[in-house]
Parts: C-alpha cells; structure tokens; sequence
C-alpha cells in the first residue's frame, strides 16, 4: 500500500503534526511518500526525509509561498494520480480541514477527518474517531472508491517520528496547477506572540469565573509561567474578554494537551468535548459540585483569585 503525507508548515517550519503523521502512518507499513510545497521545499523535505518521511517529494514553486488552497489542492491532485497512494494522510488543523475536503472530491476519493487512531482489519484501512461531542468513539472503514482514502488525524495523538530514513525527489506539475481565481496577498498571526493552543502541550483556560477582562491578566500569568498556551470557555470569549482564537469546545478548538489547567469553568458539555481527551486535568472552581470536577484529575475547590497568583508564584520560583 503506498501512503501519501502531506506536510504542512508554517513560517518556514514543518509544523510538528506533520512528524505525528509519519509515527502514524509507520503503523500500517507499506510505502511512504511525502509531499512538500513551498516556495523553497528542499530544506523543508530534507527535514522530513532525515524524520522518515520515506520518499519526500519536493515540490518549489514562488505561488506556494503562501498557502491557498486551490493551487495546494491542484498541485498535490496531479502528485497523487501520479503515485496512486491508497491512503493520504494530513494534520486535521484548519490547513488539513480546508485542503483535504477539497482534494478528495478533486481525485474521486472518501475522506474521514479527526480521527485518533488507525489500523488494518483485513487488509483494510480502519479508523477511529470521536462522535457526539466525544462520547461515542467510532470505528470508520472506508466505502470502496476509485479514488484513495483521505484521513486528517488530530494532532498530539502520536508522538513525533525523529528520524528514520528517506530521500529527496524534485517533482514539477503542470503550470495550470498555479492558476487560482484567488490570491494571498497577506498572512496575519492573529495574536502574535501567544502559544498556539492545537500544538501544546500545556494549556490553561479561563472562564466567567475570573468575573472581568481586567482579570484575564491573572490567569495569563499562570499560563507564562507554565509555559503554557491560553485558552478560554466560549462565556468569556462571547463577553468579548478574549479572542474567539482562544476558544475551546464544540464552537471552538479541539485540544489534547498533556495538561489542560481549567480556572473559573463550570464545565459544560459544550466546553468539555474540547479539551476531555486532555492526558492530565486540573480544575480550581469554588463550587464543589462544579461538573468540571467530574472529569479532572486534580480539583482545587476555593477561590481562583487566592490560587492563581498563589500557583503562579510557585511555579515561577520552581520553573526560572
Ligand atoms: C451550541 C452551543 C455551543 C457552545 N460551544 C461552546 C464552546 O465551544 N466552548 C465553551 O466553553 N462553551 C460553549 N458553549 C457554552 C456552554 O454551554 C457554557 O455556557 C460555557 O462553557 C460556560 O462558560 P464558563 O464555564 O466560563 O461559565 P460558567 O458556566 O458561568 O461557569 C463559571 C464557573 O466559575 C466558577 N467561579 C465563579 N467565581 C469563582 C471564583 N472566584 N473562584 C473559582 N471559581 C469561580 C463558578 O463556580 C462556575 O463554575 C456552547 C453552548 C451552545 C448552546
């Protein structure tokens, strides 16, 4: 079976889902090929190859400087029909979500997004994947296709493959493929200078239990001292405290930290789909019978404006 990657990166980095792909798709064997587009791809392909991204296929070209993905989905269209994977795997980030949808439909395939786990049941590709908000885990195989089986895996599922081995081809497509009814003419990082929340390890989140926007301050404290990325339940973000790129949960982001730190939230359904996967949870609400308490592993039951600064200095004294 040949699998196909597709590596994605950011600011002239692999972003690190691209190596959980590798570990991921290692555990099917076969034939592994990656596909790279940038406007610079070698260094990139190189990273992948020395990681055990198999036959990395480089492709460079100035219009995939910046990320559009009409001419991302063209370009990697004209790679597959070419190499005729049976599987191509992608990070399920909004990069993935946005070009994989797209490509299956481009090449005849079927896609299954946000899966967790992959396996082979008798010769067939099986996927499992979170449903109903998480509390169903659903075993998925593919419908028989012309086309391949296009699966987007959550990030931090898998760990990240270090090295193994792999080399570099050079690969050129059509120059119709670079034709786009749309151009990126700029990126912005919407808050510059924070952690990105689907990539880390450590979160911690607020929520209306922190009363104010004055109080956000607080718990991004704790969050620095953590080295951790900062999060929010939708209340605060509605209330306009902080940017919906913070939120966590159904509306939200879906995270899997190893620790997800919870200050000042009830733990509503709607919030605990996206952040219960989470390895380790810590929750500090006043109210005893908070439900955020029936899924943390750790509860501090007090007054999160005597804790947070406690904790944070703590771990400032601990940690620098
Ligand atoms: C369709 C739909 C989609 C939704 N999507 C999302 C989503 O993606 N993400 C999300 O988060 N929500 C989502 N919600 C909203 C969700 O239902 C809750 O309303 C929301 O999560 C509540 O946020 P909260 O826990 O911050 O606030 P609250 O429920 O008001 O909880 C505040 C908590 O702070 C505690 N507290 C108060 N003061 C202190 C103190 N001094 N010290 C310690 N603890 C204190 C309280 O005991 C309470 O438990 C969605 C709702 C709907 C209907």
């Amino acid at each position: 079976m040949n699998i196909l990657l597709v590596a994605l990166h950011k600011e002239s980095k692999i972003i690190p889902a691209s190596y959980e792909l590798i570990t991921a798709a290692q555990q099917l064997g076969g034939t592994l090929f990656t596909a790279i587009l940038a406007e610079n791809a070698q260094p990139l392909a190189a990273d992948m190859a020395a990681r055990g991204g198999g036959k990395v296929l480089a492709v460079s070209q100035a219009d995939l400087a910046r990320f559009n993905e009409e001419v991302y989905a063209k370009v990697l269209a004209e790679l597959i029909r070419k190499h005729q994977p049976a599987l191509v795997l992608g990070p399920a980030n909004s990069y993935g979500k946005a070009l994989f949808g797209r490509l299956a439909a481009m090449v005849s395939g079927v896609m299954t997004s946000d899966v967790t786990g992959l396996a082979l049941e008798n010769g067939k590709v099986m996927v499992t994947r979170p449903c109903y908000g998480g509390s169903v885990i659903a075993g998925v195989v593919s419908k028989d296709s012309s086309g391949p089986y296009f699966v987007t895996v959550r990030p931090k599922i898998f760990a990240e493959s270090t090295q193994g081995a792999g080399n570099v081809v050079n690969e050129t497509v059509a120059e119709s493929c670079y034709v786009s009814g749309a151009a990126v003419k700029e990126v912005k990082s919407e808050a510059t200078g924070t952690r990105n929340l689907a990539e880390a390890d450590v979160i911690v989140s607020a929520g209306r239990g922190i009363k104010g926007p004055e109080n956000v301050a607080l718990v991004k404290e704790l969050a620095d001292a953590l080295k951790a990325a900062f999060g929010a339940s939708r209340a605060i973000v509605d209330a306009g405290w902080v940017e919906y790129s913070q939120q966590v949960g159904q509306t939200g982001r879906t995270v899997n930290p190893k620790l997800y730190v919870a200050v000042g939230i009830s733990g509503a359904i709607q919030h605990l789909v996206g952040m219960r996967s989470a390895r380790h949870i810590v929750a500090i609400n006043k109210d005893k019978d908070a439900p955020i308490f029936n899924v943390a592993n750790y509860g501090i039951v007090g007054d999160l404006f005597e804790i947070v600064p406690a904790l944070t200095r703590k771990f400032k004294a601990e940690l620098t």
